[in-house]
């Protein structure tokens, strides 16, 4: 719903991409805008910024944050933020950059979250809207701020729009036609005060304000979210849309399961019509995880009613993301894969489980309270050798070198590719997928996945 903005004093936290967008779509729409960053704003964007009516102050924020009529704040900027705090200690409303553009957005917006697949799955729906020959709009999380599409939209666009959940942390109205949480497993804890039932709760939030025809699209095998669909009773809620990879899902008292494996098969079932899709086999990307994120591509597609012969070419011919189980290329029968976006425990569980050849695992970086037993019995399985890089190297070796044949620390990426050559047989599968952000070694994943490519391409 439109909100009237002009000449209201808003502050913009944070003078990334995403503020940076913000402050663009509040001036524009006439408010006074002060843009507020912590540390010193780049060249580029006050580049960027050069004729934008705003007020941009840097190297901390003053006290004039807080003559606003409300902020507007960066998924980058801790709630725990002084400037934050001090607003909703004044009772001064904080909203997220995509509350802001959802005022403004005449567009049908699907939003997708979850601890792990939001890219590829926003990037699956995205290819299958275009595939459709719908105007499509994909942004968000995924690189392009939501703040900045706003003037291009029109009523027949369709918003594929990847939140993540400091982005739901402070969202007031924000009411997506769909809604999906893939998964909820441990990630970004610190920002929760390592309450895993916080950082539930702001995933939780994307359905919140959502009724009447709206959907929303959940995991059913993940016990946190089948439980917050039993336990909640909605007045006017939306309509809850369960996908399951688990084939016991396909019986007749699941009313809620839309998107199932039956007899091997992806299946769809809206409206009590069921259909089968297509083979596991037939996908583009190739694990368990990606039955889940195709589920709910598909189900997501059917909801706003795309024909499934354009949902099973589309799903058969994307191309996927890259830093995702990417394959690099092949050196003397050994297969280097690049999962770089690989942050946490969980994404390594299902980079794992996704190959049936012996693995050399490339892991480690910025620790962010991991605990890696959890890939003990896989490692067990189907790990020949771990090479651990970066502050959790040793934490790695300490909990996972007992299971497998050959375990080492690497100072370097580079000393890492070396040894993962030297250790790897005709037939394995080199595999960078850290369980751990980048930034002790690396500007970003991207940074380090390039960088890793650039060393296997070397070899
Ligand atoms: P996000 O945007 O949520 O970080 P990505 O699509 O970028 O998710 O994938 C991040 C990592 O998680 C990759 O290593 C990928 O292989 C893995 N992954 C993708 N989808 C899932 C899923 N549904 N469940 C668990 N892990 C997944």
């Amino acid at each position: 719903m439109a909100r009237d903005v002009s000449l209201k004093r808003v502050t913009v936290l944070g003078a990334a991409r995403s503020g940076i967008a913000a402050a663009r779509l509040l001036a524009a729409r006439g408010a006074k805008v002060l843009l507020s960053e912590y540390g010193a704003v780049s060249p580029g964007a006050l580049e960027d910024l050069a004729g934008v009516d705003i007020e941009i102050e840097q190297g901390g924020h003053t006290d004039q944050v807080f003559e606003s009529d409300f902020l507007v704040t960066s998924p980058g900027v801790p709630t725990s933020a002084p400037p934050i705090q001090g607003a909703l200690a004044r009772q001064i409303p904080v909203y997220s950059e995509i509350e802001l553009a959802s005022w403004f957005c005449p567009a049908k917006i699907i939003a997708i979250t979850g601890s792990n697949g939001k890219t590829t799955t926003t990037e699956l729906i995205g290819h299958i809207l275009r595939s459709a020959g719908r105007p499509t709009t994909v942004c968000g999380n995924i690189g392009t701020p939501f703040s900045s599409t706003i003037d291009a939209l029109t009523l027949e666009h369709t918003v594929v729009l990847e939140v993540s959940s400091f982005q739901l942390d402070f969202i007031d109205s924000f009411r997506p036609d769909v809604s999906i949480i893939l998964n909820i497993t441990p990630d970004h804890l610190d920002r929760y005060d390592f309450d895993m039932d916080r950082y539930a709760a702001s995933k939780l939030r994307i359905c919140s304000r959502q009724a009447g025809k709206d959907v929303f699209i959940y995991s059913m095998d993940d016990e946190r979210l089948a439980a917050f669909v039993r336990d909640t009773r909605w007045e006017d809620g939306p309509q809850a849309l369960g996908i399951s990879a688990s084939e016991q899902t396909a019986s007749p008292d699941n009313s809620d399961a839309a998107g199932y494996l039956k007899d091997g098969s992806l299946t769809l079932n809206i409206d009590n019509m069921e259909e089968t899709l297509m083979q596991p086999n037939d996908l583009a990307l190739r694990g368990r995880h990606n039955v889940y994120n195709s589920l709910a591509a598909a189900v997501a597609a059917r909801v706003v009613e795309v024909r499934s012969d354009v949902m099973r070419e589309s799903l058969r011919s994307f191309e996927g993301v890259p830093h995702r189980l990417e394959t690099v290329r092949e050196v003397d029968g050994v297969r280097y894969v690049n999962d770089s976006k690989a942050t946490n425990v969980n994404a390594v569980w299902y980079a794992l489980e996704s190959f049936s050849e012996s693995i050399v695992l490339i892991a480690g970086g910025r620790d962010k309270g991991n605990d890696y037993h959890k890939l003990a019995p896989l490692v067990k399985d189907r790990v020949r050798a771990i090479i651990s890089i970066g502050e959790a190297a040793e934490t790695i070796q300490q909990q996972l070198a007992p299971h497998v044949e050959d375990a080492v620390i690497a100072d370097t990426l580079k000393d890492a590719v070396h040894l993962a050559h030297l250790l790897a047989q005709s037939g394995d599968v080199v595999l960078l997928s850290p369980a751990c952000s980048s930034l002790d070694m690396f500007a970003s994943y991207e940074d380090r996945g390039d960088q890793f490519k650039q060393l296997v391409s070397n070899i």
